[in-house]
Parts: C-alpha cells; sequence; structure tokens
C-alpha cells in the first residue's frame, strides 16, 4: 500500500476510534470537562505543536517561493486580485447562506421557557468561569468594529517582521514575503542565489511536514478523544441541537454544493474526486481544529495529491489559511442570530445586512486557531447592538455566548474542515491562471 493511502486510513482509525472512545469517556467519567481536556493537551503536543512550529517559517518561504516563481508583477496582480474576489465571494455566499438557514430554521425560537431560562443562566456561568475567553472577548470588543478594521490594517503594514513572527500575526508575515519576493524577481541574476536558497530550504521543510504527517493519526485519536469525552454526542439531541444542526446543515452545503459548483464551473475539475486527493488535509483540520496548524499538510496534499500548482499553492493556501474563512463566516452568522432569537430579540432586515457585513469581517479577523471565530463574534454582536440602541431596542448581553461555548468544538472542527477545503479550491482554481511549466498530466483530475 503506497504512504499516503496507509496514513489515510490510520487517520481515519484514529477519529472513530478517538470518537467511541470520547463518548465512553464522556459516559463514566466523574468530571468529563476535565478528562476530555486532558486527552486534548496530549494531543496538542503530539501534533498540533509540532505542525504550529512549521507553519511561521513555512508561510514566510513558501509565499516567496510562490511569488518568485510567478514572476511578473502584473502577473501577480492577476493572481492576487482573482484569489481574493473569490476569497471574499465565497465568504459572502457562506455567510448569506447562514442567515438564511438560521431565519428560516429558527432554532432559537420556540423553545419551552424553562429550557431557555436555564441555558442563560447555564450560559452566564459559562461565560463567567471562561476568563481567557472572556479577556479576549472583551479586547475585541473594546475594540469594535472600527478597531477590528484598524488592527487588519495594521497587520497588512507592520513595521517589524520579527515582531510579526514573534505574535503569529501571520498577515504581516505574508505582506513582507510578497514585497521581498516581488523585489528579488526584478533585481535578476542578483536575486538568483537568495531565490535558490529560500527554494531548498523550503523544498526542506517540506520534508519536514512530511516527517510529521505520520504523527497526524494518533494526533487525531487523541484530539478527537478528548472532544468528545468533553462534549459527548448527547449535545446533539440536548436544546442546543437544533443550532447546531444548523451550522451543520450550513457547512454541509457550502462544502458539498456551494463550493464544488464554482469549482466544476470555473475549475473545470471533478470537484468530489478532488475532494477525495485532499482528505489528508481535510482530516487533519477536522481533528486539529486549526487551519493554520494544518497549513502545512494542505500544502503538501494540494501540490503532491490534488494536482494544483506549486505556485498558485504556495502563494494562495497561506494567505486562504489566514483570510479566508467560509466555514467560521457562515457559523458566525448562525450563532449571533441564534443568540438574539433566544434572547427573544427580533432582528430587522437592516441589522440582517449588518450581521452579513461584520459576520465576515469577524472571519476574515479571526487566525485560524481553535475558538478563534468564537472571539470575533463579539464584534458581530457589538455591531447589531449598537444598531438595535439607535430603535431603542434593549441590546444581547454579551454574556449570551456563554450559552453556544460549551458545544463550540465540535463545530469548530467542523468549521475549520470546511475552511481548509475553501482554501483548497481557491488552490485549484487558481491553477488555472498560475500554472506550473512542468504541470503534471495527471493534475487534469
Ligand atoms: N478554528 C478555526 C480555524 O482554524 C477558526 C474558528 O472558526 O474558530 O480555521
Amino acid at each position: 500500500m503506497k504512504k499516503d493511502g496507509l496514513i489515510t486510513i490510520l487517520i481515519l482509525v484514529g477519529l472513530v476510534g478517538g470518537a467511541i472512545l470520547g463518548q465512553v469517556l464522556h459516559g463514566n467519567s466523574a468530571d468529563p470537562v476535565a478528562t476530555g481536556e486532558r486527552w486534548m493537551d496530549l494531543g496538542k503536543i503530539v501534533l498540533v505543536r509540532p505542525l504550529m512550529l512549521l507553519v511561521l517559517p513555512l508561510v514566510f518561504l513558501s509565499v516567496i517561493v510562490g511569488v518568485t516563481s510567478i514572476g511578473d508583477p502584473s502577473r501577480l496582480g492577476v493572481v492576487g486580485g482573482t484569489t481574493l474576489v473569490y476569497y471574499f465571494g465565497t465568504m459572502i455566499a457562506a455567510v448569506v447562506l447562514g442567515a438564511v438557514l438560521v431565519t428560516t430554521i429558527a432554532p432559537g425560537e420556540g423553545l419551552p421557557a424553562d429550557a431557555v431560562a436555564s441555558l442563560q443562566s447555564q450560559g452566564a456561568a459559562e461565560y463567567q468561569e471562561n476568563t481567557g475567553l472572556r479577556g479576549a472577548m472583551d479586547t475585541a470588543s473594546d475594540k469594535g468594529l472600527g478597531g477590528a478594521w484598524m488592527s487588519i490594517l495594521e497587520q497588512v503594514i507592520p513595521t517589524n517582521f520579527f515582531a510579526e513572527l514573534a505574535n503569529r500575526r501571520t498577515l504581516g508575515v505574508i505582506v513582507f514575503a510578497l514585497l521581498l519576493g516581488l523585489a528579488l524577481a526584478s533585481i535578476g541574476e542578483a536575486g538568483a542565489p537568495a531565490i535558490a536558497t529560500l527554494r531548498s530550504l523550503f523544498d526542506g521543510t517540506m520534508r519536514l511536514v512530511l516527517w510529521i504527517l505520520w504523527l497526524t493519526p494518533i494526533g487525531v485519536f487523541l484530539l478527537v478523544t478528548g472532544t468528545v469525552a468533553k462534549i459527548g454526542f448527547g449535545s446533539l439531541v440536548g436544546p442546543l441541537g437544533a443550532y447546531m444542526i444548523t451550522v451543520l446543515v450550513g457547512l454541509a452545503i457550502h462544502a458539498f454544493i456551494t463550493l464544488p459548483t464554482v469549482l466544476a464551473l470555473f475549475g473545470r475539475v471533478n470537484p468530489y474526486r478532488f475532494m477525495l486527493r485532499m482528505r489528508k488535509a481535510l482530516l487533519t483540520a477536522f481533528g486539529t481544529d486549526s487551519s493554520s496548524a494544518t497549513l502545512p499538510v494542505t500544502i503538501e496534499t494540494a501540490i503532491d495529491q490534488g494536482g494544483c500548482s506549486k505556485r498558485s499553492s504556495n502563494f494562495v493556501l497561506p494567505l486562504g489559511a489566514t483570510v479566508n474563512m467560509d466555514g467560521t463566516a457562515l457559523y458566525e452568522a448562525v450563532a449571533v442570530v441564534f443568540m438574539f432569537q433566544l434572547w427573544g430579540i427580533e432582528l430587522g432586515v437592516g441589522e440582517l445586512v449588518i450581521v452579513v457585513v461584520t459576520a465576515t469581517l469577524a472571519a476574515v479577523g479571526a487566525a485560524g486557531i481553535p475558538s478563534a471565530g468564537l472571539v470575533t463574534m463579539v464584534i458581530v454582536v457589538a455591531a447589531v447592538n449598537t444598531s438595535l440602541a439607535g430603535r431603542g431596542i434593549q441590546p444581547l448581553p454579551l454574556e449570551a455566548i456563554g450559552v453556544i461555548i460549551g458545544v463550540d468544538r465540535i463545530l469548530d472542527m467542523c468549521r475549520t474542515t470546511v475552511n481548509v477545503w475553501g482554501d483548497a479550491v481557491g488552490a485549484r482554481l487558481i491553477s488555472r491562471l498560475a500554472p506550473d511549466d512542468e504541470e503534471p498530466a495527471a493534475a487534469a483530475a
């Protein structure tokens, strides 16, 4: 059996085994939350930390390699522009779908009054307990919408490259790599040695990725065991079940219908075959809950199995892991409207439009790490609250977010998978605009 097939099977075994063991632990443990967290901590050590170690060097190297191989700045402009149009187009499609589904299914309406009251008080307690998350949310809400724009702009125009690296601000690293790559390409012969060195460093880093890939099955097993032990599948039939199902249905429609249609129409590729080829990256995203940690695997799989060009993947995927989050955008819209429904606050069309716009921004601003979408959601809530205040309507308390914290991890695994799938579809589409000279025939899926 080929190595790739073996790894995929092992990851699947890890996933299913983890789900079963997790459910058993959930039913038998005195403190399922603590048990789940212990397993998840182990999973982070085995898989997430090694992958995270590679992310920033890889982002820097792959963007430089991508840019210098595209070379011509005007061609790069076309590729970059198309990539951004694709990212924003699909994110807005996802967010609109989320808004339509949550207003039609209305998972927060019609619940018995006592169920609503107990959800609200549990949510408030959960919100108070989660000090780390609360701190991050407070900072995000203090900054507000203007602050969110400002912080994206500041990341796009960084002042200290090493501070960007140290603070894991990938956007700044991408911008610097992009500019340096353009400059190296424009100085001709003088730039050649640096480009050759960076390419060989990139190839070496990718070899490290291949080694770390062997940790994926065990890492996924530990992480899934922890998540299921903590939350349990029973949550799907609890009072939050309808909310969770709304998110999952939205993600499924976006992943299995919207994105495949875009890929089939504009990429002339069989989307489901491509999805199968990208399975290693998709399963890793599901297990690690982080599109950033998955990035090394996404790049490797896109180039080696997905038939994406190196030129496209090296440039489109790092950017995608940072800004393109279809799953997160959709989830934010559903979650926010659900909370307003639960608190009995009716949103007008104007507020829904605010949700669509700010959820897209909040998804762009979310880092590719677990629960990032939950934190940036406060931006959406604050913007809707401002509009409600203008109409003299009582705002939604921030502690409402506590209601959905408990079940977030399972939804996060699913939305992260859709985030990575969206990036992969982008890389495959852009491969048409930026093919490798030596593109293998097998690439035409
Ligand atoms: N975990 C997600 C990701 O890494 C971000 C989020 O929605 O929380 O893509």
